[in-house]
């Protein structure tokens, strides 16, 4: 069952139960002290994934919710979900 909810935009989201991610990092719930936390979020519904919204409009994968993936799912799948057109924001490369 796809679980409960957190905000995104203002609006419900169907992410998962808290319970699932009690305690540990969590891109809704707990996230972690990240570059992009102050980022806006952005649900990939066709991806399963949140991503973090850098000023240029770039998608970038909420490290909090790779993390819950490797954590729930096995590493091998997470490390494909982190796989992104990037610009260079998420680690800090990109100075435009
Ligand atoms: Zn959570
Ligand atoms: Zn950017
Ligand atoms: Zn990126």
């Amino acid at each position: 069952m796809p679980d409960l909810i957190g905000m995104h935009f203002g609006g419900p989201l169907l992410v998962h139960d808290p319970a699932r991610c009690a305690g540990q990092r969590c891109c809704i719930h707990n996230p972690s002290d990240h570059l992009m936390r102050d980022w806006p979020q952005l649900w990939r519904d066709d991806r399963q994934l949140m991503e973090r919204v850098c000023r240029h409009g770039a998608g970038h994968p909420d490290p909090d919710d790779l993390d819950y993936k490797r954590r729930t799912r096995g590493d091998e799948y997470a490390h494909y979900e982190g796989i992104h057109g990037c610009d260079g924001c998420c680690s800090g490369r990109c100075d435009g």
